[in-house]
Parts: structure tokens; sequence; C-alpha cells
């Protein structure tokens, strides 16, 4: 959070309330500390790093594999090199033909060094423009992530060197509840048990219905969680609390109050997800940080956002919004407007270590990142417990993502075809 800006809010605010108005004057200029010919400039910018390869890394082949409810990728190179990824397993099952029959086309027989420009590529590519949101970018996102491997372990160097080199290894982390509609009281139980021996000092809930018009999931529990969070884990907790698009601007800012009163650390989605302009009404009225984009894949909503500060903290997820590249780019681009990062976690896979890799190698990121440990997919990491030890997970630095995926899981999936 900005003071300049925040206290122009408060002035506003107090012109706005002078003006008998619940929805106080929105700061109709832009962010005055970033320009848009900024933020296309660093849009322009590379972001990968390869000057190290020094040869083509050709994709030979890209399977897509299943086993039970979990997907992988197996890409091969012309070099003969084998790697396994692992997609956001839910949204592949969604959507599969379109990775095999719009995506993966693109990406083969290409020279894996060109990722940039093939991102680029896989958009216009048919007319896979018209399909973008989810179906399109997650696809994007498993593709990119197995390229990313396949030149990270051709040059024998940690993910993190394509994008200029690790800048921290232990990563703190806040857990993060998925309950509602269950009583206060047993949410502080659950919280208790999901925090117990863990040493992490945050935690996420969920307040309000999910995008339900205001309505909470169970009359009151919102007002009576809020406080009761805070009493029960005290001043030594970061807290933080998810809406899930739940309000529109008059019950969004009166329940952001109530977390402002309880020393919150930020309020996240307030608003349904592409009401841009009252979300940002929202976070002008309230000196909580809000959060919010997780859903987001267009970088020029993106821009929009961060350029008219229409959130405080940026959200990507790695997976919805089309992978490391364009969650760096939206890093890049926040860090130029004093902005943090704190990217949203899609649950299954290894969408848990995706975070912690874009966390050891983003300047601009936030205090703790969520964390869900996967214990249902078998892997196998040589430098990290890839578990939470003392409220930090360690990032794996062996070469690629660092993990190995069990042999025996990878050997007994399918591959999955269109016919
Ligand atoms: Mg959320």
């Amino acid at each position: 959070m900005h003071p300049t800006r925040r206290s122009f809010i408060r002035s506003a605010a107090l012109v706005g309330l002078a003006a008998g108005g619940l929805t106080r004057s929105r700061a109709a200029a832009p962010d005055p500390r970033v320009t848009k010919a900024e933020l296309d400039r660093i849009l322009g910018q590379p972001v990968l790093r390869t000057d190290f390869l020094n040869s083509p890394v050709r994709v030979e082949s890209v399977d897509l594999l299943r086993n039970g409810k979990h997907y992988l990728l197996r890409t091969r190179s012309a070099d003969g090199l084998e790697v396994i990824t692992v997609p956001n397993p839910s949204r592949m099952a969604e959507s599969f033909p379109v990775f095999l029959k719009n995506i993966r086309p693109v990406f083969l027989r290409q020279d894996a060094r060109r990722l940039e420009d093939l991102l680029w590529d896989a958009y216009r590519h048919g007319s896979n423009y018209k399909l973008q949101g989810i179906a399109l970018w997650s696809g994007v996102a498993a593709i990119e992530m197995a390229l990313l491997e396949l030149l990270a372990r051709t040059a024998r160097r940690p993910v993190a060197d394509l994008f200029g080199g690790a800048i921290r290894r232990d990563i703190p982390v806040y857990y993060a509840s998925s309950n509602r509609g269950n009583r206060p009281e047993e949410e502080i139980e659950h919280l208790r048990k999901l925090v117990a021996g863990s040493g992490v000092k945050a935690l996420k809930f969920r307040v309000g219905g999910r995008m339900s018009r205001n309505a909470d999931s169970l009359p009151g529990r919102t007002e009576a969680l809020i406080p009761l969070v805070r009493k029960s884990f005290g001043d030594g907790f970061t807290l933080y609390a998810d809406s899930n698009s739940s309000y529109d601007v008059p019950e969004a800012i009166r329940i952001g109050r109530l977390m402002e009163a309880h020393g919150y650390a930020f309020y996240e989605e307030p608003c349904p997800f592409d009401w841009h302009w009252e979300t940002k009404e929202v976070a002008d009225a309230l000196n909580l940080p809000v959060a919010g984009g997780e859903q987001e894949f267009s970088l020029r909503n993106w821009q929009w956002m961060i350029e008219h500060r229409g959130v405080d903290i940026v959200q990507p997820d790695l997976h919805y919004g089309g992978g490391y590249v364009r969650a760096t780019q939206v890093a890049r681009m926040a860090a130029a407007a004093g902005m943090t990062v704190v990217p949203h976690m899609s649950g299954g896979g290894l969408g848990y270590l995706d975070v912690v890799h874009f966390a050891s190698f983003t300047p601009n990121i936030g205090p703790f990142m969520e964390f869900k440990g996967n214990a249902e997919l078998p892997v196998a990491c040589e430098t990290s417990s890839l578990r939470c030890e003392e409220g930090r997970v360690r990032c794996p630095n062996g070469p690629g993502f660092g993990v190995e995926i069990e042999p025996a899981f990878v050997k007994a999936a399918r591959v999955v075809t269109l016919a």
C-alpha cells in the first residue's frame, strides 16, 4: 500500500462522504507512478535468458498421459532428452481436446529457445484467441512448463536460471482454508488443525458466499469470523480473507472495514473477478490492500489494473494465466508500480511447487506464498523435502524443476488421444 495514494484516497473519501455518497469519489486519474507507455515497454522486453544454450533444443514430441485423475506431459527433444511435467489436472480434464488440437501443434518441431515467440504463435494459431480464457491458457501453461523443463534440463540448470536466477530458496508460506458454510467455531477448530506443527504464521480463510451477490454462506458467519480468527490466533499472525467474488461495492467496503479494524493484511477478490472498475472502487475506499487477478488471462487487462491501481496486490495464476513467462510479465509490470505479487495457487498436480519456484526468482514477491502440499502425486526430490518446515518451503534447486515423478507412475499412465 502506498501512503501517498492512500492519503489522496482518504481525502477523496471525505469529499465523497461530504457529498452524501456511500460510494466515494474514485481516483479518476491513473496511478501516477506508472504509465501505459512504461507498461508497454516492459511487455516488449524479453523475459527468458537462454544465452547459456548454444544450440537448438528441438521439440521432437509432446505426449499427454493420464494416470487416474492425474495428467502428465512427456516431452522429448531431438537430442533424445525426455522430461515429464505436470499440467493442472482438473483444467486438463476439461480442455484436453483444445490442448491436443489447437495448442500442441504450434510447439512441435520448434526450437524451445523460441518459447516466448511461440506463446504468441499459440495465441494466434487458427482462431485460438477466440478461446482465450482458462481453456486456452491453462493448456499453453502446460506446454510452456514442459519446454522450460526441457531447456533447463538440457542446460543442467535450475529453471530459475531461465528467469535470471534464484534470489531466495526458503519461501515463507501461508495456509488457506477452503471451507464455507461451517459455523465460525468449527472454522477456528479447522484452522488450528491446519497450522498445527507447521510453524506457519499466516492464514487465509473464506468470507461471503462465493459469487453470491452479497449472500453469506451462513447468515452472520463472516461478521463473526473476522474478529474471531484475530482473537484466536493473536496479533502475531498475518491474516488474509478471500470473498471469491461475493460482493457488490457497498457490501465489499462494509466487510473490508471490519477486516481493517482487525488488522488484516489483504482482502482477496472482494467483487466479481471481472468487475475491474468496482474492485478499484473498493481498493480506493479501503486502507486495507485489495488483492486479485487469479482468473485474469489478459495482459491488457493486467495493464489496466496496474496502471489504474485496480488492486493493490496482483495474483496471477501460473496455470490459468498461461504460465511462468506471462506471470513474470505481470510481476514486472507490477514492480514498476511499486506493487507486490502473490500468485494464486491452483490446486492439484504440482501447483504448490510452481508457486515456490516462481517466488524463488521474482524480486517483488509478497511475504507469504499459498501452500497446499500434495501427497497424491508420487514425486521425489533430492534438494527439498517439499514440505512446510518452520513455516517455509525450500525451493528445489536441481536441474529443471528439480523433482522426479515416480517412474512406475509414469509407466502406468496411458497416452491421451482425440479418438
Ligand atoms: Mg482466491
